[in-house]
């Protein structure tokens, strides 16, 4: 099964949930345009190396297509249809004017000099920029791309078109029209939510003890966020691995770390630190898992070895539909990642509008714009749970399809 497979499972879950029109599940299973380009790039080497990259454009029906580009070693157009289709949900979530996309390169950028990923951005930049643009379909960071990579792509994008078109790209650092409190919207919008389950669940967050998977963006900001406001943060990892103690670890002394030696694997953060792989930090003792790496992390073959009650998606499918089931029949509740990682959309939303104005709100403002919108988006995915008596995850569908049918219906589905 590809993810995008289960993508579309997801869809048909929801949609038999709520007796979703049938037209309507049609249009949501076909992305609207399947875009895949090569680059030719000369390597420092000499030699001519041809890369392979997507854009894949799920739906705009709510407003401009949007989602990130990623580049990865594991890149294929399976997933990144599924990432589109989930970005066209998640916008619809948190009830942004915005559509579903979402791009890739196959390439671990780890192996490539800083001038190499430069010309390969611009390159793709060059071979889609027909098909993107701020009105159109607007990119942003997603798995190892950064700031300074989407100021190369607004960059490039803006000389192409002979003027200033910063709001082609969001995610870009402060000094090329980026947005104040967009570095750590996506962990802040999941603390918004986390914070929302602790009031449903009579959560204290002293007595909380979290591991979190992934210490990337989203990872280690959210880590950040979590140990100021109290909660005890025992296990971290990372690509290589991770590192966990029963009596919790120093977040500030992991980053610190990581920056230093490129990993959290030799850190000694913590009173009786041990070092452990990815898949047993998954099954460490602890009341919230939080999932910030990447997609199917958690399957079959290893759901029942985890123990959080509470399970936070802020990657992108990171639990697999065999695993939700078998975490639905356990009473574990997972909060969805079209629900759950949706801040940093939201705030992609606001740079945007900013750019549009050419006018810049403080990261005060950013924040008190963001946290009712992710309130509002639990709200009604919490009343449909209920109300369906359903999982989170299908209840997220259920909300996001709602808006979509509505939309969809306005205009018209041909
Ligand atoms: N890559 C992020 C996501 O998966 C952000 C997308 C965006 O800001 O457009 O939600």
């Amino acid at each position: 099964m590809s993810l995008f497979d289960n993508t579309l499972k997801q869809i048909e879950q929801a949609a038999s949930i709520m007796s979703l029109d049938k037209d309507i599940v049609t249009i949501l299973s076909s992305p609207k345009k399947i875009l895949q380009v090569s680059l030719p790039i000369r390597m420092d080497s000499g030699e001519l190396k041809v890369f392979q990259g997507f854009r894949v454009q799920h739906n705009d029906v709510a407003g401009p297509f949007k989602g990130g580009i990623r580049y990865h070693q594991q890149v294929d157009m399976h997933e990144v249809k599924a990432l589109a289709t989930w970005m066209t949900m998640k916008c619809s979530v948190v009830g942004i004017p915005l559509g579903g996309a979402k791009g890739g390169i196959i390439v671990d950028p780890k192996t490539l000099s800083k001038r190499e990923l430069e010309k390969l951005t611009r390159k793709y930049v060059d071979s889609i920029e027909a098909f993107i643009g701020p009105e159109l379909d607007v990119p942003a960071p997603d798995v190892n791309t950064t700031p300074e990579i989407m100021a190369w792509i607004a960059d490039e994008y803006s000389k192409l078109q002979k003027r200033n078109k910063l709001g082609v790209v969001t995610g870009k650092p402060l000094e090329v029209g980026g947005s104040q409190g967009r570095g750590d919207a996506t962990s802040r919008g999941g603390y918004y939510i986390l914070n929302e389950v602790a009031k449903a669940k009579g959560i204290n967050p002293a007595e909380t003890r979290v591991v979190i998977q992934g210490f990337g963006n989203a990872g280690s900001h959210m880590a950040r966020i979590l140990q100021e406001e109290g909660y005890k943060i025992l296990g971290v990892s990372d690509s290589r691995g991770g590192v966990y103690s029963p009596s919790g670890i120093d977040v500030n002394c992991i980053t610190k770390c990581k920056k230093e030696n490129g990993s959290v694997l030799q850190c000694e953060c913590g009173n009786d630190i041990k070092t452990i792989t990815n898949q047993e930090l998954l099954e460490q003792d602890c009341d919230i898992l939080i999932l910030a790496a990447l997609e199917n992390q958690v399957t079959a073959e290893n759901a029942d070895n985890v123990k959080a009650k509470i399970v936070l998606e802020l990657a992108n499918g990171p639990v697999t539909p065999e695993a939700d089931e078998i975490f639905k029949n356990k009473g574990i509740m997972v909060v969805p990642d079209i629900l759950a990682n949706a801040g940093g959309v939201t705030v992609s939303y606001f740079e945007i509008v900013q750019n549009e104005m050419n006018y810049y709100w403080s990261e005060e403002e950013v924040q008190a714009k963001l946290e009712p919108i992710m309130i509002n988006a639990w709200n009604r995915v919490f009343d449909i749970q209920k109300e369906f008596d359903c999982t989170l995850r299908q209840a997220g569908f259920i909300s996001a399809m709602r808006r979509l049918e509505a939309k969809l219906k306005a205009r018209g589905l041909e």
